[in-house]
């Protein structure tokens, strides 16, 4: 351990910490733009200097190890001057853009000039004029004007992700950030760097002139796009007009968790908000006359009516052709609320004994050693401590097909899974030989379409809940908004069914 002194406060640290992070503990904030806790300390934006007792000179904090005895001052007029005079630097070319960029509220430059500039401008000359508006992948544009050459870029993309894209090039007035020649910053992370871009320089394609940071509401979410389960922020502007396109999430960012993905997210995550309101199912519809006694088509019901009559049919079809005859295909998609529902209802009242939870083929996709798994859902793990474990995901769709040709599936309970997708245009026929057809889920899909009744159910920013990831790290999430028409949360709607089917048996609820 090393006892040393931080502005006038005795602290004990690591012998060899770095002095940015010690005095980050201590609740000190020493500005800074190249340094990342991720990314190292190469020490060029000279921001961080400090004051050491007994050093000829100032100390970029950054590099400075914290030895036994050492006095450091991170606030002395000798500090303030250096760190103002290196803004200034940073300022000399740097266009006055804040009315119009997308960093401004988020911004290192301007969070920086108010609390250690406010300098009386000495620059008479023009500033440096550079490419505005380069979209140097898909989702990132880039404003060299902007850039001020900390290097987090490059040695995320060099020393993370390990595809280098970018550069920095030329020297001195000339030196400028640009794609590598022949290269295209389209990694799977891409949008990483415009989280670590401490300025306006890299921006998100996407998120570009849609809202102000500062109108924006934020809230701790778990990814749902793979077993990982990244930890994220959700942002999103409900309660002033902005430029949605018809979305209410206005973008996602990475939640810091060391235990799970550390700084980053990657791209098919972030982006998934894109898609949260397309296709949204709203309305509990009854959409075909085929169960007994019930006669209208694409009727839309209370949850309470659709519950009594789910109950009563499946009950009336349990007790005439049994149990056996029931298939359940559902996923990992579900959280562990909803799980211990699903189990109360279709396993110890509904005695269900055929589950598919495979996530091949339509859940599936690429991974990588950084962070992305091949299973695109959340929580296979959540239902396996329930009991829902490997060997229902090895239960095969061919399989289940051919029960339901040979006559011995009489009905099936499709939670938000795309039957339509897997077994294509031999789906419609296939569902068409049942009696009873249930599909659950947020959105429309082909599925639903071929269902008997179709229930609404929330995305997973519009419920809370958890997810237990695929290391079996138990993980919450919180509401950032309210659901989409009658949609309530999976559980709740098992829980709605289970409280119908043992009225109609005379149990206590
Ligand atoms: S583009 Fe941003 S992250 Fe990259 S060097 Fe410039 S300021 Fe730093
Ligand atoms: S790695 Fe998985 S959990 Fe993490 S952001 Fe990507 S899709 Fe989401």
């Amino acid at each position: 351990m090393a006892r040393i002194t931080l502005n006038g406060r005795p602290i004990e640290t690591a012998d060899g910490a770095l002095m940015i992070d010690v005095a980050k503990e201590a609740g000190i904030h020493i500005p800074h733009y190249c340094y990342h806790p991720a990314l190292g300390n190469p020490g060029n934006c000279r921001m961080c200097l400090v004051e050491v007792q007994g050093a000829p000179k100032l100390q970029p904090a950054c590099r400075l190890k914290a030895v036994d005895g050492m006095v450091v001052r991170t606030d002395s007029p000798a500090v303030q001057a250096a760190q103002a005079g290196a803004l200034e630097l940073h300022l000399v070319n740097h266009p006055l853009d804040c009315p119009v960029c997308d960093q401004s509220g988020e911004c290192g430059l301007q969070d920086y000039y108010m609390t250690i500039g406010r300098y009386k401008s000495g620059v008479a000359e023009d500033k440096r004029h550079m490419a505005k508006r380069k979209p140097i992948g898909p989702h990132v544009m880039l404003d060299q004007e902007r850039c001020l050459w900390c290097t987090r870029c490059t040695r995320f993309l060099a020393n993370v992700v390990k595809t280098a894209e970018l550069g920095i090039f030329g020297r001195g007035h000339g030196q400028v950030v640009d794609l590598a020649p022949g290269k295209v910053l389209d990694n799977p992370y891409s949008g990483n760097v415009v989280d670590i871009c401490p300025v306006g320089a890299l921006t998100d394609r996407d998120f570009r002139y849609k809202v102000r940071a500062w109108y924006l509401e934020s809230v701790d979410s778990v990814c749902p796009g793979c077993s990982r389960g990244c930890g994220v922020q959700v942002h999103t502007s409900t309660k002033r007009p902005w430029h949605n396109e018809g979305r209410r999430v206005a973008r996602l960012k990475p939640r810091y968790n060391p235990e799970v993905n550390g700084h980053w997210i990657c791209d098919e995550g972030r982006y998934s908000y894109k898609t949260l309101d397309q296709d949204r199912l709203g309305k509990v519809l009854r959409l075909r006359p085929a169960p007994a006694g019930l006669s209208a088509v694409g009727t839309e019901l209370s949850w309470d009516a659709a519950w009594k009559e789910i109950a009563g049919r499946a009950g009336e079809l349990m007790a005439d052709k049994g149990a056996g005859g029931l298939a359940v295909i559902a996923s990992g998609a579900l959280s562990n609320e909803d799980w211990r529902s699903f189990k109360k209802l279709f396993v110890d009242s509904w005695k269900v004994v055929q589950f598919l939870f495979a996530p091949e083929p339509d859940q599936v996709g690429p991974e990588d050693s950084l962070l992305r798994r091949k299973e695109k859902v959340p929580n296979l793990k959540g239902g396996e401590a329930l009991g829902f474990g490997t060997e229902f995901r090895s239960m095969s769709w061919d399989a289940l097909a051919r029960s339901i040709e040979a006559g011995r599936i009489w009905g099936l309970y499709v939670v938000d899974r795309d039957v339509a997708g897997v077994w294509g245009p031999a789906a419609a026929g296939l569902l068409g030989r049942l009696d009873f057809v249930v599909f659950q889920g947020p959105f429309k899909g082909g599925t639903g379409d071929l269902a008997h009744y179709r229930l609404p159910s929330t995305a997973y920013v519009e419920e809370e809940g958890s997810f237990t990831n695929f290391e079996g790290r138990l993980q919450r999430y919180a509401k950032a908004l309210a659901p989409l028409g009658a949609a309530l949360p999976d559980w709740e709607i098992f829980e709605g069914i289970l409280a119908r089917h043992r009225a109609g048996k005379g149990e206590a609820l």
